[in-house]
């Protein structure tokens, strides 16, 4: 059953990179694993799903600890606070949801202690509500050459989640925004900071993210079935 849901997630993906003009394979779907158990990940990695997501750190050690990091990539899509910052060298190859300066900074630092230098994508507020987390289109303007130089971080992309809406339609217009700001920060020209990743799109609407140009769609549900009732191991009799 996920690798059927998986074959038509891919599908869907190819279908909306044509009717944009674009090469499906500029497109990577990250499987979404949290609140999902070893056993349900353990059939998607089997199914052919590579690139894994986990939100919290702990969770994610434990699933990587069990599933292992052959021929796998970990990113990191959760809010990251700067004392767990020490964990993710080592554990995922991107972080996807970098949500200010000060945290990116932190990642800088520890990176250049670890001589390393983490890939991460800037998560943007583009709808400005209050509640969301990430970084004001302005404030990004007004600060990308600071994150420029933080040597420690490779800066590879924009990231944003839009407002819920269960008409995916209405995302439309958070996604176009993304791009342009995208696309006017890179016109910047800054050394270090190269914009190629938009992260964006999930199971309701990772379609349109892909017209408007995500090279990254974040797909949980749409994979894996509900997270909302967390499915225990079959119990043996
Ligand atoms: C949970 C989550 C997803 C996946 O959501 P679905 O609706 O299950 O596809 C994508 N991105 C982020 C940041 C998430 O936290």
């Amino acid at each position: 059953m996920i690798s059927e849901n998986l074959k038509q997630v891919k599908q869907r993906i190819i279908e909306a990179a044509k009717r944009a003009g674009r090469n499906p394979l500029d497109i990577r779907l990250l499987a979404v694993t949290k609140e999902q158990n070893d056993v349900i990940v353990a059939e998607g990695v089997r199914a052919g799903m590579n690139l894994l997501g986990e939100n919290k750190i702990q969770e994610a050690r434990d699933k990587i600890e069990s599933l292992g990091r052959n021929g796998l990539e970990w990113h990191f899509i959760g809010h990251l606070q700067k004392n767990k910052v020490k964990f993710v060298f080592g554990l995922f190859d991107l972080i996807h949801s970098v949500d200010s300066l000060p945290l990116a900074e932190a990642i800088h630092k520890k990176g250049q202690k670890v001589g390393c230098c983490m890939p991460i994508l800037l998560q943007v507020n583009i709808s400005g509500e209050k509640s969301k987390l990430g970084i004001e289109p302005l404030e990004l303007l007004k600060e990308i050459h600071k994150f420029a130089k933080l040597e420690g971080v490779k800066i590879s992309g924009l990231m944003t989640i839009p407002p819920f809406d269960s008409n995916a339609e209405n995302s439309r217009s958070y996604f176009t925004r993304l791009r342009e700001l995208r696309d006017t920060c890179s016109n910047l020209n800054i050394p270090r900071i190269n914009l190629d990743e938009l992260s964006m799109g999930m199971s309701n609407d990772y379609e349109i993210a892909i017209e408007e140009g995500a090279t990254l769609v974040r797909v949980g549900t749409g994979l894996f079935g509900s997270r909302s009732s967390i499915k225990k191991m079959p119990l043996v009799e």
